[in-house]
């Protein structure tokens, strides 16, 4: 079968918006079902392909909160408890008989016969007997067994995306390993003539290539496998050729530059050569260019060369995808296919014209205790300046069509939480 795309309806629209584009793409991609087993510390990263039901209850067995004494709060104890046992986390403690008490630690097993642990700060003890000094209700300080997690509950659904602390969860069940979807493959390739591996000499008219690192950096760790990964030239052969190869081993083929109209934009008429043309406008800055759609049986997304917009869409367009592939929801979380915004803040300048495009502009976040934060705009908000993004605290998001004041209350994302 020849490269075909399938192409998009830009439903009436010359642009797109965000919303609008990121909708689109998640809803052609199928998600992948090959799963495979993995021990606890590769689990990071990936997504459960099953649902972890627990084997046990949480805490398996009642246990005290505290550092004190183990009491029956039944007791009277206005003569003192006599204090006939040490029980500390780990031992198997006996029966606690009337009249008395039971030194006891934090997560140490509460002794049959006792019902309260009291605090030792509220204790007072003489000639090995126990005083209580304060008033304290039965149940206190006692975690109940099965109170975390009961035995049989599901514990983590299909499609979580794992973070450490869901590996601890899984490992408190006593559980060793899990099912998890297994990788996208990915093949990721920048374009350009102008590109040199970083570590070599720059000849004239040369720029380093720092898309290809950070693009592979960001598909590892979302948890894809690179399968094929390189520079293209701009030239119309050997990027239909190489695109069309990697088809045959990789899910996701995904570009940067070469996306744009120009005579060097080789990406779109590789893909434009079967089928419709694959370029979509999206009303959005930095990045304008996004292409998407298929090659043979691969899904293929076109990034914009410049570093700053490249970035910016793969985590708006790219990780939603990889998303969808590993048959997590992309939906959660979002709002209006958004993430949720890392917060608020108050424009620290003036957008007194209105821009067709929404604009995504590197800030600065100046805290004040109680309100929310300032967002000052970095002074060069180029898209080929990749230093700004390493030096701004946040993206703040400028609406299209609209204008604002000093002080206006906007949407912001951290990069970290746009890589949700
Ligand atoms: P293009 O989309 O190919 O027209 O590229 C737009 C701009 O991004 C040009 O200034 C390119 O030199 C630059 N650019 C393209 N690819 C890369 C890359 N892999 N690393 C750094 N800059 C790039
Ligand atoms: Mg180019």
């Amino acid at each position: 079968m020849s490269a075909s795309v399938i192409l998009l309806e830009q439903t009436g629209s010359p642009m797109l918006s965000v919303e609008d584009a990121r909708a689109a793409m998640v809803m052609q991609v199928n998600s992948i079902s090959a799963s495979q087993m993995l021990p606890l510390q590769q689990l990071c990263g990936r997504v459960l392909a099953e649902d972890i039901i627990s084997p046990i209850s949480l805490p398996p067995f009642d246990n005290s909160a505290m550092d004190g004494y183990a009491i029956s709060s039944s007791d009277t104890h206005a003569q003192g408890l006599k204090i006939h046992q040490r029980i500390a986390a780990g031992d198997t403690p006996s029966p606690l008989s009337p009249g008395h008490a039971a030194r006891i630690f934090t997560g140490a097993m509460i002794p049959p016969g006792a019902d309260t642990v009291v605090m030792q700060e509220f204790c007072e003890i003489r000639d090995g007997m126990l005083f209580v000094k304060e008033t304290f209700k039965a149940g206190d300080h006692i975690r109940i067994a099965g109170h975390s997690v009961s035995r049989g509950s599901r514990v983590l659904r299909k499609g979580t995306l794992l973070k450490s602390y869901h590996v601890g969860l899984i490992a408190s069940l006593g559980v060793n390993s899990a099912s998890v979807i297994h990788p996208p493959r990915v093949a990721v390739f920048s374009t350009g003539d102008e590109l040199a591996s970083p570590g070599t000499e720059l000849a004239p008219g040369q720029i380093y290539n720092s898309n290809l690192p950070s693009l592979i950096s960001l598909l590892q760790s979302q948890g894809c496998e690179i399968v094929q990964s390189g520079t293209i030239a701009d030239d119309f052969e050997q990027t239909r050729s190489t695109l069309k190869a990697a088809s045959q081993s990789a899910d996701l083929i995904v570009t940067s530059g070469g996306v744009s109209v120009g005579e060097e934009d080789h990406v779109k008429n590789s893909i434009e050569a079967e089928g419709k043309p694959a370029l979509w406008k999206v009303r959005m800055k930095p990045g304008k260019p996004v292409a998407f759609g298929h090659i043979e049986g691969a899904l293929f997304i076109g990034l914009p060369g410049n570093p700053v917009s490249s970035l910016i869409t793969s985590m708006l367009f790219l990780l939603p995808i990889i998303r969808r592939m590993t048959g997590g929801s992309v939906q959660a979380g979002l709002v209006n296919g958004f993430p949720l915004p890392s917060g608020y803040a108050r424009l620290d300048a003036e957008w007194l014209t209105p821009r067709p495009r929404r604009e995504f502009i590197r800030v600065n976040l100046a805290q004040e205790a109680y309100k929310l934060p300032w967002a000052k705009p970095l002074v060069n908000q180029g898209s080929d300046v990749l230093s700004g993004l390493a030096e701004s605290d946040a993206l703040l998001e400028i609406p299209e069509y609209k204008t604002f004041g000093h002080g206006a209350v906007l949407r912001y994302w951290t990069l970290n939480d746009l890589c949700t």
